[in-house]
């Protein structure tokens, strides 16, 4: 286990409803890798073993986690794993992370964090036989604490969707299993998804990075993730899940927290899902500029 190689991580970044569950599982379906959703909730959603895995069963229960965690090392540290998500983990994080904007005790933690971070990912890739991990945890803060401080290969894809669909998911309380979604006015979202955009562009300073727009990856997911592999060295030319141009090969997968849609197995046909017009729509003036800047027009 020690002598494990790190995995490739292909870290999806973005604002939640984003569609960003879809985009994982289909590159989980390729050779040599596997997705795993949210995977900053990983240990905070197995200590707290309230919501499902998408297999169905309890975290506890779940043969997959529990041998994962039954690497004593990291069964021990898994009060410091949920000490640091709580800390450094989140949107108010990104900036002070890019910066690495902090004193010796907090630098000390976060080393130590980023250290057990890659030590979890090294023995989900081992458990899991693959060498790419997909997680879609979305926060840019996950995806420094990956990169500067777990020392991994990131490659951040950066998934966009209009402002007008994404605002009206958050307003439709969405659940599922046990999922159960926040809701947020249009204002609300608007100005998180204005602010969490600007937050993922930041990523390109540090790592790989590639925008995917969510309407053009549904409107034809096989060529989309024909593109995404010919991008990452690591998934090049290796064989995936697609039957038709949308039919795809979901397996059983295990995620501990994600949107309800991880619950669902077997094939499963991606629907296009069309941009809405952005007249009308009450974006303010930067918002609606970055949303023209992503492709969406009036
Ligand atoms: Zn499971």
């Amino acid at each position: 286990m020690a002598n494990s190689p790190d995995p490739t991580v292909i870290f999806i970044a973005g604002e939640g409803r984003s569609g960003s569950t879809v985009l994982d599982r289909c590159i989980g379906t390729v050779e040599g890798a596997a997705s795993f959703n949210e995977m900053h909730e990983i240990v905070h959603q197995y200590q707290r073993n309230k919501k499902r895995c998408s297999c169905g069963v309890y975290p506890q229960d779940c043969a997959f986690w529990r041998e994962v965690l039954a690497d004593p090392e990291l069964a021990a540290a898994l009060p410091e794993l949920v000490d640091g998500f709580e800390r450094y983990d989140g949107s108010r994080h990104t900036v002070k992370l890019l910066l690495g904007a902090y004193g010796k005790a907090d630098r000390e933690r976060l080393t130590r964090y980023g250290a057990l971070t890659a030590r979890l990912y090294r023995r989900i890739a081992e458990v899991a036989g693959v060498s790419v991990i997909v997680d879609s945890s979305k926060n840019p803060s996950r995806a420094l604490i990956l990169k500067r401080y777990a020392g991994l290969d990131v490659w951040c894809l950066h998934l966009v969707r209009n402002p007008v669909s994404v605002a009206e998911s958050w307003r439709n309380g969405k659940g599922a299993m046990d999922d159960n979604l926040p809701t947020y006015t249009q204002g609300q979202t608007y100005k998180r998804w204005m602010l969490k955009n600007l937050a993922c562009e930041s990523l390109r300073l540090t790592m790989p990075y590639k925008r995917v727009r969510f309407e053009q990856f549904t409107a034809a997911p096989q060529a989309g993730l024909t593109e995404i592999k010919q991008w990452t060295p690591v998934l090049r030319g290796r064989s995936d899940g697609f039957a038709s141009e949308s039919e795809v090969d979901f397996g059983p997968f295990h995620s501990l927290q994600g949107n309800p849609d991880r619950f669902e197995n077997g094939r499963v046909t991606i629907r296009a899902s069309r941009a809405r017009p952005l007249a009308d729509s009450g974006l303010s003036w930067a918002q609606r500029n970055l949303a023209t800047r992503y492709g969406y027009g009036a």
